[in-house]
């Protein structure tokens, strides 16, 4: 951070979305001493941690108890405001706010674009989830799900676990190549779900009331560029009857007046754009990130995009220099193919038991047991933590104060090599320094 001191920063900041991105936005502005807004339109804070992610993988009691913590250190939050609608950027400026952190997500969920597919009792995976994880989802039938991402799994899982009677789950890509993790798939099929790959959806059937969808044979999902662009063989179909159809093939940003009569432009033409490393975008007190900026990731990029976002943030309202010092994260990608690391560690990572599925809504995954944790944390690659240029290590020592877990300590190998003064004997080492000093500067003086 710029400035050694902390606050408290009477600056007011607004953050715009209580996901993931706005959260950890405002907790890093708080511990810098601030007092950040979060303004979220949902009744609850949480994003997609709270109304998309179900309570199988992650309990909302978990969410809460950290957001509460939040609200303990100075984070306002108000739910049930749409910013855009029930009050626009202009009105906070008026109100007195300095810098704001757009961090609305990935709100809406696509269709394919093919008939029927807004028929009544079809629906997006983000819609069925949000509503699936407010308490109000009861389902009887067939249910079918479309796309082959851990979005469709949720969606598929939630589904019979919300009392559909048979779930089928079909997705452009084959099995092997299928975005869901092999952990997920596994799941999903031990919840009963069948997974068809290799199928891309054609129509969905019905005339006031979904009855069932046709679908065709996919013959590739990607061109020779490695570029989304499915082939579909259009002789070869497949009809199921549904009684609920779910889309699930990708997010896109819902912005509506959110940001109309700002500079920010706009990638595909909902994507904010910003610099890389500041997030800031042309409007110079907006900021953004999270999964509006980057597409859809995962919780984890959100909650790094946030802190990244109240650092630039700090630095702009305090007037500091927006690039100096940051990490700007040039890695070079290690070739796991060729690689060739001394002593790597090949064991395998560990894997989680599972408790009996009694409820079938609350977390099963057990967490990792202690002969587990010691395995898992001995696999430590020690990834240039212990090599010291020696051309540059002054044995200072300050490094070793630094490391919160005191894992870095100081060894002298060649004790011979000079003298080092324990710390009980330091000041009659150093005496005889002190005094010639001290004759030399009043010398000098006369
Ligand atoms: C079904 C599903 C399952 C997932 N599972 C996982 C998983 O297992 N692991 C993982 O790491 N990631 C998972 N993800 C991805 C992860 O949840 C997202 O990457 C992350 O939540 C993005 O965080 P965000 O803060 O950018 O946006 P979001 O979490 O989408 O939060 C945006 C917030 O902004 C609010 N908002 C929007 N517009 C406005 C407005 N105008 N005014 C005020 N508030 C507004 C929204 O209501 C929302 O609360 C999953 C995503 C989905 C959809």
């Amino acid at each position: 951070m710029i400035a050694s001191n902390r606050g408290p920063w009477k600056e007011k900041v607004a953050i715009i979305g209580a996901g993931p991105a706005g959260l950890s936005c405002a907790y890093y502005l708080a511990t810098q001493g601030y007092s950040p807004t979060v303004f979220e339109k949902d009744e609850e804070p949480g994003g997609m941690l709270r109304y998309g992610i179900p309570s199988y993988k992650l309990e909302k009691d978990v969410i809460k108890a950290e957001i509460d913590i939040m609200r303990e250190i100075g984070v306002e939050i108000r739910t049930g405001v749409e910013v855009g609608k029930d009050i626009t950027i202009q009105q906070l400026r008026e109100e007195g706010y300095k810098a704001f952190y757009v961090a609305i997500g990935c709100q809406g969920g696509k269709l394919p674009g093919i008939t029927g597919e807004t028929l009544p009792g079809t629906t997006t995976a983000i819609d069925f989830l949000h509503k699936a994880n407010t308490g109000s989802v009861k389902l009887s039938g067939k249910v079918v799900v479309v796309g082959g991402g851990n979005v469709a799994i949720d969606a598929a899982r939630v589904a019979k676990r919300s009392g559909a009677e048979q779930v089928t789950m079909l997705s452009l890509e084959t099995e092997d190549i299928m975005p869901a993790s092999l952990e997920e798939r596994t799941e999903a099929r031990e919840d009963g779900v069948v997974i068809n790959p290799g199928w891309g959806p054609k129509e969905v059937l019905g005339t006031d009331k979904v009855q069932g969808i046709v679908f065709k044979k996919c013959t590739s999902v990607y061109d020779k560029d490695g570029r989304f662009a499915p082939a579909y063989d259009d002789s070869e179909l497949i009809t199921l009857d549904a009684d609920m159809v779910i889309f699930a093939i990708g997010q896109t940003v819902i912005l509506k007046d959110l940001l109309k009569d700002t500079k920010v432009e706009f990638f595909r033409g909902v994507y904010p754009v910003a610099d890389k490393l500041t997030y800031q975008t042309a409007e110079e007190d907006i900021f953004v990130g999270g999964d509006v900026y980057t597409g859809p990731k995962f919780a984890i990029d959100a909650i790094a995009a946030g802190k990244e976002g109240a650092e630039s943030i700090h630095r702009y309202v305090q007037h500091g220099h927006m690039t100096i010092g940051r990490n700007r994260r040039d890695f070079i990608e290690l070739d796991k193919e060729n690689i060739s690391v001394e002593s790597y560690d090949n064991s395998s990572r560990q894997v989680e038991g599972c408790a009996k599925r009694d409820d079938k809504f609350t977390e099963y995954h057990l967490t990792l047991t202690e002969e587990q944790v010691r395995k898992e944390t001995a696999r430590c690659l020690s990834c240039g933590a212990s090599v010291v240029d020696e051309n540059r290590c002054i044995g200072c020592g300050v490094c070793t104060t630094k490391c919160a877990f005191d894992a870095i300590h100081l060894y002298r190998e060649n004790a011979d090599a000079s003298n080092m003064v324990i710390s009980e004997d330091k000041f009659s080492a150093i005496l005889p320094y002190m005094v010639k000093r001290t004759g030399k500067i009043l010398f000098k003086k006369k």
